[in-house]
């Protein structure tokens, strides 16, 4: 394919102070779970994103001192000069590819927990960190303490150069880094002259631009991260005023503005509260204030909304993390014209659950993102096939047509034979669920990709029986039949069923909702998965105009979706909505017309309406088949069939990213070792 002209723009080279970026691709710092811990697995992940098309390559947050652990999360750290070959890694990988390598210097204050250093947090006045519940204060800096600061500060910097580093930010973002406490009123309570009026809380923001500068500005770009807006009104920074302020106080200071809004659940809004380019409004005076590169994110995947971005002078570079994640080939394959193999971002934060569990990054797009180096996994790059085998899976869910796709690429033939008439499974259905359309991308992606097979023959409307796949003639047979939701209640807080969850009364599992079942009002859902989807259940059920009430046994609502940043949006969509909550709830019985409740703390029951219930508990594979094929071991030897596996949730459910996982890791390393002699 040959490139669109009219996206000629985005591959202009940037001056960014003394350092050019050769196109406006720049992978802002994103947080991946390997930082200082697994620096090589972190080398490698950016290595490909560099190799991807990507001119900037950026790490997460660096710690700059002891004072700013943050343990027990794994982000960058350089706290002296034994911490610079490891991030050396990272920009040798980079450069590799002739992309720029910046690193995000942060100093965490208040932010750090210090519970591995034994440091007391440091904060511009003595305060109790907000988002945290630990029983430990930072204290309020002396001005020493401030000199201090700017010496550390200054000697990252430094040291950061001596890494290999071309890009140099100083962090007032997220609401994570002393620089950004300083400038909040409400954490700043100075009466000195680094507090009271804006242009002093900006000043000690100021003295880290220039020092950094003044350090190595002559060989390395200084960017400033700056947010823009904290979205809480006059409580907090705003665009429209002491945001703006800040950006026109420092305009022309630093090399290049990446401007976002805080804090991070604001920033990195999943597709279900917010569409790609949603931070535009916030972010695009800053052009008209500086005439230094302005880089922005949105979650931009859309090459014309990228180009639309920049004619209309909202930003200079295209700012992408999730996208990155999700393809980091994205850039490469804009410039080749091959837009419609972009593997774009459904914006689910599954990739945001791996910093949280301080775990390498997934994501649910991309399986080989976080396994380039321990894997040796490269989204682009395929080993062909080892064999003649041929391939019948049964089940085309996420998992079914990833493993398809793949063996597909390594060149074998494959047959993909799905009962429904529609592709894509689970999140076929669930993407029809308010707020999740983007999902669908799991099977657009897939599909298109299917399409450009010759050697993969798709069978829709084809329930497969274990008759029928033992006269198939494949001789690798891979189920990925999926799972369906339980209806007696057992889950994390019932191991036995509830009284009353049978059939006599209505009680509907997520499945019967996603088949168009209709459901009776009052009605209670039952939430005892805690991911997302029994609130977006009850959002479904609500907007239908039913009474709904939210149970429960966790503290909050979608108590899981804190590893997504997405918990309190939720809570308070739920809450807005008119949806009575009940969190820390168990149900006792459903007598079909009202719900007992019990507190899981203590025996209090209250009883609630209810005419019908929707329970979200746990699921049960739908191992039937691969169950009756594995007990006629004659019959699978007599047909010529070599394997049977199961994947994905017929194996064991879980979440989307693990059915896409176990398909790509199905397709690579069904016939490794040989593969990889093969490749020695
Ligand atoms: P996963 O997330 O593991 O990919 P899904 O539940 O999303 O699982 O998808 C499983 C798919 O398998 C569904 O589309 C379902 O219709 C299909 N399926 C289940 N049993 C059969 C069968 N016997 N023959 C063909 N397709 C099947
Ligand atoms: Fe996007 Fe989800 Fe992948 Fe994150 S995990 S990059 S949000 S698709």
């Amino acid at each position: 394919m040959t490139r669109d002209p009219r996206f000629d723009i985005l591959f202009e080279p940037i001056k960014i102070g003394p350092v050019v970026a050769k196109n406006r691709f720049y992978q802002v710092p994103h947080c991946n779970g390997m930082g200082y811990a697994r620096p090589r697995a972190h080398a490698a992940m950016r290595g490909v994103k560099a190799e991807g098309g990507w001119a900037v390559v950026s790490t997460e947050e660096v710690e700059i001192h002891p004072s700013s652990d943050i343990s027990p999360y794994i982000e960058g750290r350089l706290w002296d000069d034994r911490d610079i070959p490891a991030l050396a890694l990272m920009t040798d990988a980079v450069h590799k590819y002739g992309a720029l390598a910046a690193i995000e210097l942060v100093h965490a204050g208040m932010s750090a927990s210090n519970l591995y250093s034994r440091e007391v947090s440091i904060a511009p006045s003595p305060i109790a960190n907000p988002a945290s519940y630990a029983p430990a204060q930072a204290r309020g800096m002396s001005k020493a303490d401030i000199r201090s600061y700017r010496r550390w500060h200054r000697d990252a910097a430094l040291r950061a150069r001596r890494a290999g580093f071309n890009i140099i930010y100083v962090y007032a973002g997220h609401g994570l880094s002393l620089a950004m406490h300083f400038l909040q009123s409400r954490h700043n309570r100075r009466t000195d002259e680094y507090g009271g009026s804006l242009t002093n809380r900006t000043r000690l923001l100021r003295e880290l631009i220039e020092e950094a500068k003044d350090a190595v500005g002559a060989d390395c770009a200084v960017a400033l991260r700056f947010a823009v807006d904290e979205l809480r009104g006059p409580d907090g920074i705003a665009a429209e005023s002491e945001g703006r302020e800040v950006v026109e106080m420092l305009a022309e200071l630093p090399d290049l503005w990446d401007v976002n809004v805080s804090d991070w659940p604001n920033d990195s809004k999943t597709s279900r509260f917010a569409p790609e380019g949603y931070q535009e409004d916030f972010v695009r005076f800053v052009k008209a204030v500086t005439t230094k590169p302005v880089v922005g994110v949105g979650r931009f995947t859309s090459p014309d909304t990228m180009v639309s971005q920049i004619r209309r002078g909202v930003l200079d570079m295209i700012g992408a993390a999730r996208p990155s994640i999700a393809d980091p080939f994205l850039p490469k394959k804009i410039e080749s014209g091959d837009i419609d193999d972009i593997r774009e971002c459904i914006g689910c934060n599954v990739c945001v659950t791996g910093d949280y569990t301080m775990t390498p990054i997934r994501c649910t797009q991309n399986p080989t993102m976080g396994e380039e180096w321990r894997k040796g996994w490269h989204p682009e790059a395929i080993p062909p096939r080892s064999g003649s085998d041929s391939f019948l899976i049964v089940g085309a869910g996420p998992s079914g047509l990833e493993c398809a796709r793949l063996l597909g690429r390594r060149g074998y033939t494959v047959h993909l034979a799905e009962a429904s008439e529609e592709l894509g499974g689970r999140v076929t259905r669930e993407s029809r669920l308010p707020g999740l359309s983007a999902w669908a991308r799991v099977r657009d992606y897939r599909l298109n990709q299917l399409n450009k097979l010759q050697n993969v023959e798709m069978l829709r409307g084809s329930r497969v029986t274990g008759s029928e796949i033992l006269e198939f003639g494949a001789t690798r047979v891979i189920i990925a039949t999926g799972a369906h939701w339980r209806r007696d209640g057992i889950g994390r807080a019932n191991s036995r069923p509830i009284r009353g969850f049978d059939a006599a009364h209505s009680v509907f599992t997520p499945d019967d909702l996603l088949d168009g079942m209709l459901v009776a009002g009052p009605v209670v859902v039952f939430d005892d998965d805690h991911y997302y989807l029994g609130a977006v259940l009850a959002e479904k059920l609500r907007q239908g105009g039913l009474d709904v009430a939210l149970v429960t046994p966790a503290d909050r609502v979608s108590a899981w979706t804190v590893n997504t940043l997405e918990q309190h949006a939720i809570q308070r969509r739920v809450s807005a909505l008119g949806i009575e909550i009940y969190v820390s709830r168990n149900i006792v019985e459903f007598d079909g017309s009202g719900v007992l409740l019990e507190c899981t703390y203590s025996e209090r029951q209250t009883a609630v309406p209810a005419r019908s219930v929707v329970t979200v508990t746990s699921r049960l594979p739908n191992d039937e088949l691969a169950r009756s094929l594995n007990e006629s071991p004659a019959a699978i030897g007599a047909a010529g069939i070599v394997s049977i596996t199961s994947i994905g949730d017929c194996f064991a459910p879980s979440t989307i990213a693990a059915a896409v996982y176990a398909g790509h890791r199905h397709a690579r390393e069904f016939d490794w070792p040989a593969t990889d002699e093969a490749r020695a």
